[in-house]
């Protein structure tokens, strides 16, 4: 058979499946339709039923509850389906703030309570479970130069009255009194062991009985402190220029603790105390962590009293912010990538991705 022979032969062929087909009027044989249509089948008689062919045969109603049966519908709330869903994926229902054994153990008191949620993002390892500290009331009180205890006491060796909480300081068996323009304070303890500068720590209600009006301010911060008040010892006077200062609310962070709880020097945190009616959350809590702090919120009269807490209440801890997040960049292997294009260095403190931190080695580049 001859190629010419084939091509007839084919065109023949074709010819009668067309008439069979009853189509030969030449129409191209792409469009013949060799089978039949798939033929949705009809919508079941009775609404409600989802129709077999929809792959939702079975009832929904074991699965997710239908809130408001209707006859003209088969769906569940969406609301329902999700939490559903999320149920059988996860193997069980949806419970949500768990915290992880392990954390909850070392958190200390693991009651299971969801307090320690809300904190912020990054990378370092955070507390799962509860965070409790106990409660200090720091009344107002003196620290003084070894020169201002010179001129008040005579001398300036300070005698332990009894230790405090804090490793090394203690409250001292000196008192003085606070002169200022509209009062005096009686009495003041002074706490040892004396510092390079004297500062004099009132809450906001002493400060108003004295006549003066210092600022909020950081233990050791006394650039922005007030003065306007004497001092007087049983040896001699001192004028306080500076010193004074509302001592702002803080948590003293042991170092375990601090480690323990992924919190460093620095960072801020907020606290809840109190119960009922007066209960308090404190915001902005500065954590002082490091050698030489013993885990302790400490708070003033005034603040202390509008929670209604005194010494060896507990505080929970509700919220951290990490003091250095800005500082801390988080580098991903994509920022990696640009700043080795760049030729910069990764920024000190950056928190490198797994990605970014294998990245880097293959490069190259300083870790340290
Ligand atoms: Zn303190």
């Amino acid at each position: 058979m001859t190629a010419d022979e084939r091509e007839q032969l084919a065109e023949l062929i074709a010819d009668e499946i067309r008439r069979a087909l009853g189509r030969a009027d030449g129409a191209p044989t792409r469009a013949v339709p060799w089978l039949a249509l798939p033929v949705r089948p009809a919508p079941p008689e009775r609404a409600g039923e989802a129709p077999a062919w929809s792959g939702a045969a079975q009832s929904l109603g074991d699965v997710a509850p239908i809130r408001r049966p209707s006859a003209s519908s088969h769906r569940a709330d969406p609301g329902s389906m999700t939490a559903a869903i999320r149920a059988a994926a996860a193997g069980q229902g949806p419970e949500r703030a768990r915290p992880l054994p392990a954390m909850a153990q070392q958190g200390g008191a693991s009651d299971g309570r969801p307090t320690a949620r809300r904190i912020a993002a990054g990378s370092r390892r955070r507390p799962a479970g509860v965070v409790e500290v106990p409660i200090a009331v720091s009344r107002r009180h003196l620290h003084v130069s070894p020169d201002h205890a010179r001129a008040l006491f005579g001398s300036e060796a300070l005698e332990v009255h009894r230790r405090i909480q804090q490793p090394g300081q203690f409250a001292a068996r000196q008192l003085v009194d606070v002169v200022g323009p509209s009062g005096r304070l009686e009495r003041l303890r002074v706490v040892g062991p004396t510092r390079a500068e004297t500062q004099l720590e009132l809450s906001r209600r002493d400060a108003a009985q004295l006549g003066v009006d210092p600022s909020l301010a950081a233990s050791g911060a006394l650039q922005a402190s007030g003065g306007g008040l004497t001092l007087v010892g049983p040896h001699g006077r001192v004028e306080l220029a500076r010193g004074v200062i509302v001592a702002a609310r803080h948590l003293h962070l042991s170092p375990d603790d601090g480690e323990r709880w992924g919190m460093r020097d620095g960072d801020r945190v907020d606290l809840r105390c109190g119960h009922g009616a007066r209960a308090t959350t404190w915001h902005d809590v500065l954590v002082r962590c490091g050698q030489g702090n013993a885990t302790e919120l400490h708070l003033d009269e005034d603040e202390a009293n509008a929670a209604a807490v005194g010494a060896g209440a507990i505080a929970r801890l509700v919220r951290l912010y990490e003091g250095d997040r800005v500082r801390r960049r988080l580098i991903t292997e994509r920022d990696l990538i640009a700043l080795a294009r760049r030729g910069e260095p990764i920024p000190h403190g950056a928190l490198l991705t797994p990605g970014a931190r294998d990245r880097a080695r293959a490069l190259g580049l300083d870790l340290a």
